[in-house]
């Protein structure tokens, strides 16, 4: 490998900040660097942005097909910020009501009401289909007593046995939200990230429970609205480049590229998602330390993605979550010719991650058509099995700081990193706003 003095420089820049890899939690930090007038340049080993976030092109499918739908609480307050100001803010349709079915056809609706938090939660509680009135008090007092509790360490079956939280109340109300808010079943639930969702989606505030959908393609989103509004910012953008590691100089940094290449910062962001970021770190002269609490992280947790195109349409609702089945959500993609095409959703998916394409097809299929009670002939289906979704969501699981460098001017971004947020969206951008302020801190105090 070339050294840091003989490396062959093909960028004529020399940012103020280098961006490694251009997720949500790059592309944020870069939003936040370019609007302070601070030169950046994202380096991204794709071809395209958006990272975890993208879409699938196929060749008979009509439409660019989501690894997963990807959808915000009204409590994301950052992911929010980040999509307004790159103008993708119209792009997410939000919704208060939340359409529930049993699985079986009969599905009902729940609303909060305009009341200041948290009595906005009374009638989604009292109008909650498949739990008796005793069990909804349950709930309430559940969402009271966690609440009021200190984060643990305990896993989370343990303390909603705790708190007085019934296997039915677990099965019908709290797995379902918390399975797909932290991509995890159940028992690898730590109560921390539990407490984190309660005070967030449901007490903070009355929007917080609201759901966010995109209505463009993930890939969209970031070619037609986030990549554009950076450049016009001021960005710069290096995609298809791989970055191996890192040299420290006195004064700045040398990023070394598969393509033999290199390029120096002042600043690093290195947000490429744990395994990528520990792997850089670890043939980083000076840096390796780093990785160690990096790979506490490691080992994700997976989510599958079902898209069912029928010869009919099936639903008029836009989405809806599944009580009873193995699919928790289905999301209504669109009529394409009078065919539907339907998204069936599986979080915390590793009992199921083994299984083949035309076995989860025929499962989603199955359930879909029961969940909605409707008929409908299959004419496509295909299934995506993210394993490395998110990390998992452990109890006392230790997440590493985004300042854990032994060199200053070296940042992590990514939603591993402790945020105090779950791995989402939301956790992604709040830790490159995190860095990127981190870097604006550095800039001034150089006075460049
Ligand atoms: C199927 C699926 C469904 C999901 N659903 C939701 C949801 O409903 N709501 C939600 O909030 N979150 C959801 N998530 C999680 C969300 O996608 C992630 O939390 C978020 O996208 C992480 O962003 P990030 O920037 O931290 O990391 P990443 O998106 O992983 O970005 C890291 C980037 O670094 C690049 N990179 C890696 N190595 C290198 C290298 N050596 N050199 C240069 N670049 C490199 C990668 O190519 C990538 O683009 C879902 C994830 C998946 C996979």
């Amino acid at each position: 490998m070339p050294e840091a003095g003989a490396v062959r420089m093909t960028q004529p820049v020399h940012p103020d900040v280098a961006i490694i890899g251009g997720g949500f939690a790059g592309c944020a930090a870069a939003h936040r660097l370019a609007a302070r007038g601070v030169s950046c340049l994202v380096i991204e080993f794709k071809g395209f942005l958006g990272g975890r976030a993208m879409s699938y092109r196929l060749p008979n499918w009509p439409v660019p097909l989501d690894n997963g739908q990807h959808v915000l609480l009204g409590c994301c307050a950052a992911a929010m910020e980040f999509l307004r100001a790159t103008g993708a803010g119209a792009d997410i349709n939000w919704h208060d009501r939340l359409f529930i079915s049993n699985g079986n056809g009969a599905v009902e609706s729940v609303k909060t009401w305009p009341l200041a938090a948290p009595f906005h939660l009374l009638p989604f509680l009292m109008n909650y289909p498949g739990i008796d009135l005793a069990d909804k008090f349950r709930i309430a007092w559940g969402i009271g007593r966690m609440a009021m509790s200190r984060s643990g360490n305990a896993a989370w079956p343990e303390t909603a046995r705790r708190i007085g939280q019934t296997d039915r109340i677990r099965k019908m109300f709290w797995d379902p939200f918390l399975i797909s808010a932290l991509n995890a079943p159940p028992e690898g639930m730590g109560d921390a990230f539990v407490r984190r969702v309660i005070i967030d989606a449901f007490l903070r505030s009355r929007g917080g429970v609201r759901i966010g959908v995109p209505n463009l393609p993930l890939a969209a989103i970031f070619s037609e609205r986030v990549r554009p509004a950076l450049e016009r910012g001021g960005a710069v953008f290096q995609t298809g480049k791989r970055v191996l590691r890192l040299s420290i100089r006195p004064d700045d940094f040398v990023i070394h590229i598969h393509d033999q290449s290199a390029l120096t910062a002042k600043q690093i962001i290195l947000a490429t998602g744990p395994a990528a970021a520990r792997a850089i770190l670890e043939e980083s002269t000076g840096l390796e330390s780093m990785s160690g609490p990096i790979g506490e992280i490691l080992g994700g947790s997976p989510i599958i993605s079902i898209h069912l195109l029928y010869d009919r349409v099936l639903t008029d609702l836009s989405f809806c979550l599944v009580q009873n089945r193995t699919i928790q959500w289905i999301f209504n993609k669109g009529v394409i010719d009078g065919k539907q095409h339907l998204q069936a959703i599986i979080s915390g998916a590793d009992e199921w991650a083994g299984q083949s394409q035309m076995e989860l097809v025929m499962i989603a299929d199955e359930e879909t058509r029961r969940a909605l009670g409707a008929a409908g002939k299959l004419e496509h289906g295909v299934a995506f099995i993210e394993k490395n979704a998110t990390f998992p969501p452990r109890p006392g699981i230790r997440r590493p700081k985004f300042n854990i460098s032994p060199k200053p001017g070296l940042w992590l971004a990514g939603d591993y990193v402790d945020t105090g947020w779950p791995g989402t969206i939301e956790s992604a951008v709040r830790s490159g706003f995190a860095a990127a302020d981190a870097c604006l801190a550095g800039v001034k105090g150089r006075g460049v």
